[in-house]
């Protein structure tokens, strides 16, 4: 079985104080995460960033512009020795959409973790709001509340590594 760390992306991989985040040439990595996934990688974990992304609901970008935006992040991670194995994204927005893979639902968790064989008891989930916390631990996968923006090797790889 696999062991994965589960990111969010915005506030967590990127900054996200623009709040919509689909160009690459805006999008900018907060501390710590191109180290902090080299050193996970080292142990033996594998990467799966899970994020809402109702801006598409909303019409602000288009599923293209995610799709394009990640795969422009994963290309320049593989250029750091590092790949993400999948990228799990809700595009609803709660007001209209009842959706089960919106966090805090877990859809988005239990699709990834049937397809990739993921051992839920030696996996993580690192977020910067209570609503990714609480999805992953609807699978049994505990998680790591950090500060938005924050450096992510001292607020939560060291913490993963040294458990
Ligand atoms: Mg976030
Ligand atoms: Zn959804």
């Amino acid at each position: 079985m696999r062991k994965v760390v589960f990111f969010d992306r915005d506030g967590v991989i990127n900054n996200n104080e623009d709040y919509y985040i689909y160009q690459w040439e805006k999008f900018r990595f907060n501390e710590g995460v191109i180290e902090g996934l080299k050193k996970l990688a080292q142990h033996g974990y594998e990467f799966i960033i899970i994020s809402n992304q109702s801006g598409v609901f909303k019409n602000i970008y288009s599923i293209w512009d995610v799709e394009v935006l990640h795969n422009r992040l994963s290309e320049y991670l593989f250029d750091h020795g590092i790949s993400i194995l999948e990228y799990y994204y809700c595009v609803h927005h709660p007001e209209t959409t009842n959706c089960l893979c919106r966090k805090p639902q877990s859809l988005l968790f239990e699709k990834a973790i049937a397809r990739f064989n993921i051992d839920v008891q030696h996996s993580w989930m690192i977020g910067d709001q209570m609503r990714d916390i609480e999805a992953a631990k609807l699978c049994g996968i505990r998680g790591i509340l950090v500060e938005p923006n924050s450096n992510l090797l001292l607020s939560a790889v060291n913490k993963i590594i040294y458990e």
